[in-house]
């Protein structure tokens, strides 16, 4: 363990074990930071981390963020991912979704606070809820219901932005707010029940694909490099507000399932079933200030993002085969 050594920078992230909390401890690891990962496990998984553990520059701590954070030595930065982020997920356990945004971020503020570190947190563009404007802009304020089934991951994402806007004004601490767009990559769960690993496993077990809805609901997705290299970027710099991080390119589901079936060359039929309460009708980010302020845009198109999150899924599945 380095507490306090040299001028290495030393940075928290808490959800290190998720889908994009371990693409960043990789990614700051590669940077030189000596990276402290915190997760309680509830959807993350020790699988997307456990190459990091024999490397000195990284350590994990098995920790509720709910509950008082403590972390000795110096801390330069702290990245908030620990989250449920998926419907399926959140619908599931709705309470933790609330504490963790709310408690949990009022205690990493505190431990920012008392370190000096920057903080920085994941937003999402779920807090433009089922948008009237579009594409979403930073300075749209959502449509949000705060009483439906994504009222608990919403609202307590919105209640994050206001406790971390808060300690920056009243407190001056340093902070950053992305404001996440659907994005996709190796490590997402099979089965969080979101469009991208569900049509995946779908198709490679040759079920019929399921749209929700007719599927004329579009959304945009941004492979989770690209993603990595926005909040990295984010991080360094001094913008205060939030920013969007995501790529524009639009596409509806009932699309995207076609794609993904033309891509696994399975010859599965698509299947509709009825469409959830509140489910946004179209998404997509306005990226001007990620690219004006951050000199950031998204480079991975989906075709190739595809093909390489298909590759893990095979390999995930075939894995899982060979270990019933
Ligand atoms: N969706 C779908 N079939 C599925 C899972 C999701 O048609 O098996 C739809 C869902 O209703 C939504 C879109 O795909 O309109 C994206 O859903 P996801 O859960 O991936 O993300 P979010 O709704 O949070 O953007």
């Amino acid at each position: 363990m380095s507490l306090n050594n040299s001028g290495q920078k030393r940075i928290l992230i808490t959800g290190a074990a998720g889908f994009l909390g371990s693409h960043l401890s990789d990614r700051f690891i590669k940077e030189g930071y000596h990276v402290i990962g915190m997760d309680n496990l509830i959807t993350g998984s020790i699988s997307n981390i456990e190459h990091l553990f024999p490397l000195k520059e990284f350590e994990f701590y098995f920790h509720d963020v709910t509950k008082f954070v403590h972390v000795p030595g110096k801390l330069d930065y702290i990245l908030h991912f620990a989250s449920p982020a998926s419907p399926i997920d959140y619908l599931k356990i709705p309470i933790q979704t609330l504490k963790v945004g709310s408690l949990g971020t009022h205690n990493l503020l505190g431990l920012a606070k008392e370190k000096k570190a920057r903080f920085l947190i994941a937003s999402t563009s779920e807090i433009y809820g089922d948008p009237q404007v579009h594409p979403q802009n930073e300075e749209y304020w959502g449509n949000v219901n705060p009483i439906g089934p994504r009222g608990v991951y919403d609202e307590a994402k919105r209640f994050q932005e206001a406790i971390t806007m808060a300690y920056h004004t009243y407190h001056g601490l340093e902070t950053r707010i992305v404001r996440i767009f659907n994005t996709y990559g190796p490590r997402m769960r099979l089965n969080d029940g979101r469009a991208l690993p569900a049509f995946f496993g779908q198709a490679i077990r040759g079920e019929d694909i399921t749209v929700f809805g007719d599927g004329s609901q579009t959304r945009s997705f941004c492979f989770v490099d690209d993603l990595v290299e926005g909040i990295y970027r984010l991080l360094l710099s001094d913008y205060a507000f939030p920013v969007n991080i995501g790529n524009p390119d639009e596409i509806t589901i009932k699309e995207f399932a076609e794609e993904i079936i033309k891509l696994t060359g399975t010859d599965q039929k698509i299947i509709y079933t009825p469409l959830p309460k509140d489910d946004p009708k179209q998404r997509q980010p306005d990226i001007t200030k990620a690219k004006e302020i951050l000199g950031w845009e998204p480079k991975i198109g989906r075709s190739e993002g595809l093909k390489i999150t298909y590759e893990y899924f095979k390999n995930i599945l075939e894995k899982s085969k060979l270990s019933v």
